[in-house]
Parts: C-alpha cells; sequence; structure tokens
C-alpha cells in the first residue's frame, strides 16, 4: 500500500541540516510510491521549502510562530501534532538528532505509535521496508520488520544517501497553529563559538585523545581537518583532561558518528568510545602503543608519534 509519510526538516544557523535530505530518501522508501511531506517549523522558515522539494519532498507544509524560533518539545510538539491531525499519515521520519532524539519519542506516545530509533539502512520498501538499526552500542546490528500500523523511525546522519538534488515541483504551504500553554519559552540563545564543520554531520573527523596531551597539540589535527574539510572531534579523556570542548566528544556519552573518513590520532579504543565511531567507513588509526585495542577496529593503523605522523598526512593531502 502507497503510504503518506511526513518528514521533519531540521533547519540549524539558518540552514537547512543534511539529514533533512538523508530523511526524504528514507521516507521515499517507506511511501512504497505514496507521498512525502515535509514538515518545516520555525519562526522563518517558508525560504527553506522548495530545498526541499528540490531533495524530493512531494510538498512542504510550514508551521510558523514567534515561538518556535528555537527549539522546545512543547512548542515543536503543539506544531508537529497540528500538522499530524491535518495530513493523518501513515509514515514519520525525522532525522536521529538532539532535536529528533526528543521529539520522537513524545509524538511517538502521543500517537500510541511504536518507534524504531537510529535506522541505518532499510531494505525493501512500502509495507515490505526491513530497518536496520545498531543495537549494543553499535557491536551488532538488528533488522526491524512492523506488523502494520503507524511506521515511525528515526535516521541516524550520514548513512541513508539523499536522492539526487533537482529541479522538482512542489506545493509550499502554511498551516497556522496556535502555540498556547508552553511551560518554556527561549528568549535568548548564546553558542559557544564553534567554527567550521557539525561534527554530527562531518564526512571527514579528526579525533584526538589523551595522547593528544594539551590543547595546543589539537593544532595539528585542526589543521589537518581544515584541509580535508571536515571537524575536529575528541575522545572522553582529552575532554577529561580540559584539552577541548565537550561538544567535541565522541562516544556512548558522547555524539554517535559515521564519518566516511574517521582518523583517531593518540585515542587507546576504550569500549565506550568506539560506541561512538566503529561504524565510520574507514578508520585510521594513530597510536605509538601497537598493541592499543583502537587498532581492532582500524581499517588503516599507523603506529607511531601523532605528532610525527599528523603533519607527515596533512603535507601528503596539500599535494593531491
Ligand atoms: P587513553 O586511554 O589514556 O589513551 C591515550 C592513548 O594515546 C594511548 O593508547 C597511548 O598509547 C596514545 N598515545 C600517547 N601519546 C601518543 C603519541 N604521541 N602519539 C600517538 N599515540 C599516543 N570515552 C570516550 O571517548 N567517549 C565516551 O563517550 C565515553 N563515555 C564513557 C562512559 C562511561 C560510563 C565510562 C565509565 C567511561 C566513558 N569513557 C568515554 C571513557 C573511556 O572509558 C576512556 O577512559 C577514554 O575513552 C580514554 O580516552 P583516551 O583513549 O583519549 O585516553
Amino acid at each position: 500500500m502507497a503510504k503518506k509519510v511526513l518528514v521533519l526538516g531540521e533547519t540549524r544557523e539558518g540552514a537547512l541540516r543534511n539529514v533533512s535530505f538523508e530523511a526524504i530518501a528514507a521516507a521515499k522508501k517507506i511511501s512504497g510510491g505514496g507521498e512525502v511531506v515535509a514538515v518545516l517549523i520555525g519562526d522563518t522558515v517558508a525560504e527553506f521549502g522548495a530545498e526541499l522539494v528540490a531533495y524530493g519532498a512531494d510538498r512542504v507544509i510550514t508551521v510558523e510562530h514567534p515561538h518556535l524560533k528555537s527549539y522546545t518539545s512543547d512548542g515543536y510538539g503543539q506544531a508537529f501534532m497540528a500538522v499530524v491531525e491535518q495530513e493523518k499519515p501513515e509514515g514519520l521520519v525525522f532525522g536521529h538528532t538532539s532535536v529528533g532524539k526528543d521529539l520522537a519519542p513524545k509524538i511517538a506516545s502521543k500517537l500510541q505509535a511504536g518507534l524504531i530509533s537510529d535506522v541505518t539502512d532499510i531494505e525493501g520498501e512500502g509495507d515490505d521496508a526491513v530497518f536496520i538499526r545498531p543495537i549494543f552500542s553499535g557491536k551488532a546490528f538488528e533488522k526491524v520488520k512492523l506488523k502494520g500500523g503507524l511506521t515511525f523511525i528515526t535516521v541516524r546522519s550520514n548513512n541513508i544517501a539523499p536522492l539526487e538534488r533537482e529541479e522538482r515541483s512542489g506545493d509550499v504551504s502554511s498551516l497556522s497553529v496556535d502555540i498556547t500553554n508552553l511551560r518554556t519559552i527561549i528568549k535568548n540563545v548564546v553558542r559557544k563559538s564553534t567554527e567550521g564543520v557539525d561534527l554530527s554531520e562531518a564526512k571527514v573527523i579528526v579525533a584526538g585523545g589523551r595522547g593528544v596531551k594539551s590543547t595546543e597539540g589539537f593544532e595539528p589535527l585542526q589543521e589537518l581537518a581544515n584541509l580535508l574539510g571536515g571537524a575536529v572531534g575528541a575522545s572522553r579523556g582529552a575532554c577529561d583532561a580540559d584539552y577541548c570542548d565537550y561538544s567535541l566528544q565522541i562516544g556512548q556519552t558522547g555524539k554517535v558518528v559515521t564519518p566516511d573518513l574517521y582518523i583517531a590520532a593518540g585515542i587507546s579504543g576504550a569500549i565506550q568510545h568506539m560506541a561512538g565511531m566503529s561504524n565510520s567507513k574507514v578508520i585510521v588509526a594513530i597510536n605509538k602503543d601497537p598493541e592499543a585495542n583502537i587498532f581492532k577496529v582500524a581499517d588503516y593503523g599507523i603506529v607511531g608519534d601523532l605528532f610525527e605522523v599528523i603533519p607527515m598526512l596533512t603535507e601528503e593531502f596539500k599535494k593531491i
């Protein structure tokens, strides 16, 4: 049966997040030839509608309200539920982002629906779709098939390829929702100044551990990351030692990432770190200890001093 599937389109700092396009591609599979409707929530978001259409949304619905400028589960919950009531979808797809992880369970409980979270791949289409998701901190994958009811999933960034961007036609309409009785209204957001690529969506990550030894020790890693158009990440060891900010932490209690290339420098490979990066497509480990655990998951291992190896890699990449 062809389904109507709603997708949450996410914006951040005035731009659409890539995971929105990946979610549209997932929704296309679930819809089995039905309709994919993207939902944009914010204070002024209509300008992003055409881009979601170009990535495959058949239609876009915007909900704009001054109280929706920043994410709150109450505000977004009310806005999204109003679209659900109007559209009566058979499927829902969110990114497995901090917004998706917060909002999806709330919506699922309101709809009394099941939720398949953190999906990394989909086999088949429509009613035959089988969802693949990591379990046991990424050590195994399970395949989940629904018996019926609403299909509600969140998709992990960088796993499901978006559709080709092309000129497509699709209606962008707005839905007026009275956002009331908010328990939280965010007046102002003060961000830590972060440079460059968003870690959770980066295609290349150069991560440092306690072996980096200092804040200054991260500079060669940053240089290599900049050269490759990537982001710098860290182990908790490096964060605990105050070499870098906790926003860079990757692992069980940090961010879960799946870049095309993960370079781990001076990281021993504790199980809690590997829970956040072991599904990266290519892993390069640099460690002076040949017995380091990180080599067990590495596609390429370099036994050596990161302060020699990283600058050598940077020089070689500069030649390409
Ligand atoms: P270390 O284990 O100290 O390793 C440093 C490595 O650097 C060593 O292998 C050493 O050989 C190498 N090295 C040193 N100098 C050089 C050099 N010059 N060149 C090359 N290599 C060098 N950790 C996380 O990362 N993320 C998490 O989310 C996380 N969550 C946790 C949750 C819980 C409940 C607990 C208990 C722990 C968690 N941890 C997490 C901590 C984790 O167990 C490890 O302590 C941590 O990952 C170790 O960080 P590290 O590899 O940087 O440091």
